[in-house]
């Protein structure tokens, strides 16, 4: 069946509640390598996204002797990932010379910071602006001993999962891997973790849970992982690092093998009937063949479990025989649940749980043997819910634009 073919029949399929259908999130040529229509734009000379081997060919089109190139690769790497080096002037192991050089032609680019908030609770917001204008966000969420960064690998989503503020605005793009990698940056310089501490770090762990689905955009993905992993740089061991998706089965595998990273799944379900509505993606690859891949996840063990989240919506996904139906679905996988209270934002068409509803079905879970922690919701008095402060954001340059006008 063509491409167009296969979504005219899932929409001719759709359950009558799903307003917006995530059509080109559906796109098999996507996943198959095809032209991807969302792709991140070049960034030339910027040298940040780079892998070694990159950087030693960016230093041999500077002129850099062959023999040399490895080791100035090696030192471009350290400065630029673990010391959050600027400029090529502060590079000291680098002669002048090479540093001219390297000026002339390249960039240590980072996004620009269009706006950071910081909430009571210590959670930071930034609301970063890449070089054609698009915003995506990055969020810091400190706990005693450690700090996770929620980072986004998309310009918006396709996905639409009717409970995120982030599916309702439309896909503009993939980010980069360098867009992805300066997310982390940004992070780092504004707790001022340079050069990258061994212990005592604020940035402990990194979330792939920011705006976007990040298994649509694998490879950008995986490259920025790969730098963020390099003990040489930036240094956050793949233990750290969580990769959440709605469920991609096609890619989850290849994620676990290459990666190795801890899998978090957008479960929130535990129907197909109500997953095809909440997280429309159900549609293209249900709950079944989703929990499949989850049981072949190479990176899965006792000690390293996957994490199923689960959005606490009043009345729609929270009652305890729905609680029972997830402790079966998930027999046999090394398993833990998220519980997240739903963090309303205006138009949702959500509640969230009653604290009552949320302790039973915790209670069920746990009595099956997988730990339950319900979210903390943490940095509401700066929009910190995924997608907000982008909104907020376009609203602002919306009316200054149409008062200008
Ligand atoms: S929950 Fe994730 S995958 Fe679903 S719409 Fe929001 S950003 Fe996209």
């Amino acid at each position: 069946m063509s491409a167009a073919a296969e979504l005219a029949a899932l929409d001719a399929a759709a359950p009558a509640p799903i307003e917006k259908a995530p059509l080109k999130a559906l796109v098999p040529e996507i996943l198959a390598g095809g032209r991807d229509p969302f792709a991140a734009p070049g960034d030339a000379g910027n040298l940040v996204g780079l892998s070694r081997a990159e950087l030693a060919e960016a230093l041999r089109e500077a002129g850099e002797r062959p023999e040399s190139l490895r080791m100035r690769a090696n030192q471009l790497f350290h400065w630029i990932y673990n010391r959050g080096a600027k400029s090529f002037a502060e590079m000291s192991s680098i002669n002048k010379g090479l540093q001219a050089r390297l000026a002339e032609r390249y960039r240590i680019g980072r996004p620009e910071i269009a706006r950071a908030l910081k909430s009571f609770d210590g959670t930071s917001k930034w609301l970063l602006r890449f070089r054609d204008g698009e915003e995506a966000e990055t969020v810091h969420i400190p706990e005693e001993d450690r700090g996770a960064l929620c980072v986004s690998s998309q310009v918006g989503c396709t996905l639409a999962c009717r409970f995120c503020h982030t599916g309702t605005q439309k896909l503009v793009r993939n980010l980069s891997a360098a867009e992805i990698v300066g997310q982390v940056l940004i992070a780092r310089d504004g707790l001022g973790e340079w050069p990258a501490p061994d212990e005592g770090r604020l940035l402990t762990n990194i979330v792939m849970m920011g705006m976007g689905e990040p298994l649509y955009n694998y490879e950008n993905v995986a490259k920025a992982l790969k730098i963020v992993m390099d003990g040489e740089g930036i240094s956050i061991s793949k233990r750290r690092i969580t990769l959440s998706t709605a469920g991609v089965v096609p890619m989850i595998e290849r994620c676990g093998a290459e990666l190795g990273v801890n899998l978090a799944v957008s479960l929130h379900a535990v129907t197909d009937e109500l997953r095809d509505v909440i997280v429309p993606l159900n549609r293209k690859y249900p709950i079944a063949e989703l929990l499949a891949a989850c049981r072949r996840y190479p990176a899965a063990n006792n000690a390293r479990r996957i994490t199923f989240e689960y959005v606490m919506l009043k009345g729609i996904n929270d009652s305890p025989a729905e609680a029972r139906e997830l402790v079966r679905l998930l027999d046999g996988i090394p398993a833990k649940v998220n519980l997240i209270p739903f963090n309303p934002w205006p138009g949702a068409p959500y509640e969230c749980s009653s604290p009552a509803a949320i302790r039973a079905f915790a209670q069920i879970v746990n009595d099956a043997g997988y730990s339950s922690p319900v979210r903390t919701p943490r940095g509401r008095d700066i929009m910190a819910a995924c997608g907000q402060l982008k909104s907020d954001s376009q609203r602002k340059r919306k009316s200054a634009r149409a008062a200008t006008d």
